[in-house]
């Protein structure tokens, strides 16, 4: 694994996982500044390199305050970092509560600024294929921030729009046209996911599986079976925006304009704090869908970003200015020469269940991801991994210890697909920090293991906020 850093700067958490490589936190020693490094390995796939070369060129077109920032990128031989915003809010999958979603206004509140970060890049000529909570994540302040350009691609440039073909996103959020392999239109493919955001974030559940004839789901939903769920569970007036936003036709589909003239998009919310989900709280059924893929049968890709935005130098993208972050100290962390090897683990972790301050003034235990699979048990690390040790393999998971305090843990899901899954132990101050994040398939099924595994360990884990003192 990559641990070489720039003098000053210290990976203190893996954030997530991706399909080329992980996703860390680098927090600056001194000015405690934070930023997301998505580590690459190169060697990892063939198609690597290309991938995120177009990933790059398409995000470094991009500065607004819906997006992700991008900093700049590094090369090395085997491995490419690429610098970005660091967004600690978590992912908006994890402010679903399975089953229920979530307040209507705080859903009314993400899906304006959704509407409004997708409008942007449509603007700018740029479809993300690829709109799902995992890939909406918020700051510190619960702005929503789109992420992951992995699949985005230019539809429009210099004015003119070209048809995509690929098949490519996550299936229950891909419109039905990407799946029928022919042309189709970038913008209503990508209004489709933002409906069925909508649906998730309303109802804690997913409409299908995947919007084909094959889908019972599906076809209920294009016989106007409402009184099923999600259907039900949602309010008239959201349905109705629904009802356009999913309309199997892209060309009867709601524009972007249409949309923002919708009566439920112009109500007005009584301004109130978003609750957020106690991050005690279970985590159950809700569908948490694996990663992006590129859907094609073939591998052949039919769109290429023009040359223009071709991009082989490191570069720190021109939206510093407008950051928190201060320019200089990023610059030494995308060009630094020095390195060091300053991980310690008194450094690493933790967050969920710590206070947040805003701003500067956090620090960088607290600026660490909010995340609900995750628990503190009262035991030392070795008695905690043993308490794992056990409950795993009563319910009859592999897992393996990949290094000092880390299980990977390997199942399968109720398709019989491969599920694999992380656990990582640290102590702090006394307690135990047990993470869990989820490396390969289904994340409602990750999320359904983890419950049970937490319901196992009931007796071990320490019930409430745990205070550190740091
Ligand atoms: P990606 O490779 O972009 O799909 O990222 C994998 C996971 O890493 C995401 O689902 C997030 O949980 C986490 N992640 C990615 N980018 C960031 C970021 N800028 N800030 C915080 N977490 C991130």
């Amino acid at each position: 694994m990559v641990t070489p850093f720039v003098d000053g700067w210290d990976f203190v958490q893996t954030l997530g996982e991706g399909a080329y490589g992980e996703v860390k936190l680098a927090v600056n020693r001194s000015t405690q500044e934070a930023v997301a490094v998505k580590v690459i390995n190169l060697t990892k796939s063939k198609g690597a390199a290309d991938s995120v070369r177009k990933e790059v060129c398409i995000h470094r077109m991009l500065t607004n305050q819906r997006v992700i920032q991008f900093y700049g990128q590094r090369k090395e031989p085997n491995v490419q970092f690429l610098f970005l915003e660091y967004a600690s809010g978590g992912e908006l999958f994890d402010r679903i509560e399975p089953d229920q979603g979530m307040p209507q206004r705080q859903a009314h509140n993400y899906f304006l600024q959704l509407i409004s970060g997708v409008e942007y890049l449509h603007k700018k000529g740029v479809t993300h294929r690829d709109l799902k909570p995992e890939n909406l994540l918020l700051d510190e302040h619960d702005n929503l921030k789109i992420s992951d350009f992995g699949l985005a691609t230019v539809f429009r440039h210099q004015g003119k729009e070209r048809l995509l073909g690929k098949c490519c996103g996550t299936p229950p959020y891909v419109a039905p046209e990407v799946l029928k392999k022919k042309e189709y239109h970038a913008e209503p493919s990508d209004l489709w996911s933002c409906g069925v955001i909508l649906v998730a974030m309303l109802a804690g559940e997913l409409p299908w599986d995947e919007p084909s004839y094959d889908c019972k789901e599906f076809c209920n939903w294009l016989d106007k079976r409402v009184e099923l769920t999600p259907w039900v569970k949602i309010d008239t007036i959201v349905l109705a925006l629904l009802k356009k936003m999913l309309s199997e036709v892209p060309s009867r589909r709601y524009t972007i304009t249409q949309i923002k003239n919708d009566r439920w998009y112009c109500k007005t919310f009584k301004r109130k704090g978003f609750s957020r989900l106690p991050s005690s709280s279970p985590p159950g059924s809700f569908k948490r869908v694996c990663t992006g893929t590129d859907l094609s049968p073939s591998s052949a890709n039919r769109e290429e970003t023009p040359g223009k935005y071709s991009s082989s130098q490191p570069s720190i993208c021109g939206g510093l200015g407008t950051s928190t972050i201060d320019s200089s100290s990023v610059e030494d962390l995308i060009y630094g020469v020095s390195f060091s090897q300053p991980v310690h683990l008194d450094d690493m972790l933790l967050g969920s269940q710590l206070p947040c301050t805003p701003g500067n003034s956090q620090t960088p235990f607290q600026k660490l991801v909010k995340r609900m699979t995750r628990f503190f048990t009262k035991y030392s690390v070795e008695e905690s991994i043993h308490s794992l040790l056990e409950v795993l393999e009563k319910l009859g998971y592999q897992a393996k210890q990949t290094s000092a305090g880390q299980l990977t843990i390997t199942t399968q899901d109720k398709r019989r697909n491969p599920l694999t899954f992380k656990a990582t132990l640290v102590d702090m101050d006394g307690n135990v920090l047990v993470d869990f994040r989820l490396s390969k398939g289904d994340g409602l099924e990750f999320k359904r293991k983890f419950v049970k595994i937490k319901g196992k360990l009931a007796s071990i884990i320490c019930k409430g906020p745990v205070q550190l003192q740091r």
